[in-house]
């Protein structure tokens, strides 16, 4: 045995990973255990459905937390459906749509995809052709509204996202930087059209998402979106990873500045009512929905214009 070998804080076991910011070392087992007892403290504070969804794109978050909730199904009061998104990237989405499919298979939870193509009647590529950089922002707006259309058609009220540490640090600081108050309070206010999300991995941090799918043998090597370089998150993810190795739990005070002003403004802030789209007619923000404004105002051509 190696004379540096380091050993787990809780039981003799190598260590396989360092909590910086607490120092301490543990073992692969105590590892899993503490993202499990994370996921299972954040789970007792919220009132579960019938059924929960799961946001499940096939990467290592969403992954990692099919796996954690797959492991304390015996303790949730409901049963979980795994809801796929193909926003129709070519090179990148088929092997990720298999690995999701595989991994459902694994862990013997029923599993639901909507495309892009069939809901919009067009595809991602097809759509950001020539405004690559806008990719996205244009992503995230369908992404949602299809989550939620797939979501109505399972019956589901509830949705679990992958959303770890880090990515809610990415998110404060980027709506610091749009100046745009109002996103500090997107998606909390209610709205019975829209699932509720949650995001159990919210106080665990991406090294841990990772290594607890790697040392489940869930980690795939996939490839990445090709969209993703031309993010403001990826600037935003290098400067922050910077922060925490030179001043450890910046990472965790970024991610917990919102949730503190939400905390202590949500009752006092006014968030604008929803207005119908004319198009459409789901709700949102303006008299024409942002997916509307995406997939163009000709109602004839609209694959969303709502049925007279
Ligand atoms: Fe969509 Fe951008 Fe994520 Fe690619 S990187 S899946 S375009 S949000």
């Amino acid at each position: 045995m190696a004379d540096n070998q380091i050993f787990c804080e809780k039981c003799d076991k190598p260590a396989v990973y360092l909590d910086r910011e607490q120092g301490i070392h543990l073992c692969r087992n105590h590892l899993k255990e503490s993202v499990e007892d994370e996921v299972r403290r954040y789970l007792k504070t919220i009132r579960l459905p019938e059924t929960l969804g799961v946001a499940f794109s096939g990467g290592k978050d969403s992954t990692a937390l099919l796996k954690v909730l797959s492991e304390i199904r015996s303790e949730l009061p409901c049963r979980i459906i795994a809801l796929t998104v193909d926003e129709g990237i070519e090179g990148y989405r088929q092997d990720t749509i298999k690995a999701a499919t595989e991994t459902c298979l694994i862990l013997g939870i029923p599993h639901e995809i909507i495309r892009f193509q069939d809901l919009y009647g067009y595809s991602l590529d097809h759509l950001v052709s020539g405004s690559e950089r806008n990719a996205c922002t244009i992503c995230g707006i369908l992404r949602r509204r299809a989550l939620e259309v797939l979501a109505q058609k399972c019956s589901i009220s509830m949705i679990a996202t992958g959303h770890n540490q880090d990515d809610h640090a990415q998110t404060a600081l980027m709506n610091a930087i749009s100046g745009d108050v109002n996103k500090v309070f997107t998606g909390y206010g209610s709205s019975s059209w829209y699932a509720q999300r949650i995001k159990p991995f919210v106080c665990v941090s991406e090294k841990e998402v990772t290594l607890y799918a790697l040392l489940n043998g869930l980690f795939r090597d996939l490839p990445e979106c090709p969209y993703a370089v031309s993010s403001l998150r990826g600037e935003v993810r290098t400067l922050l990873y910077q922060y925490e190795k030179n001043h450890p739990g910046a990472m965790r005070n970024a991610a917990q500045c919102e949730e503190n002003i939400r905390a202590k403004l949500g009752g006092t802030y006014q968030q604008e009512a929803y207005k119908t789209c004319s198009i459409c007619g789901w709700p949102g923000s303006g008299i024409i929905c942002q997916v509307c404004m995406v997939l163009g105002k000709d109602t004839h051509l609209n694959p969303m214009t709502k049925e007279k």
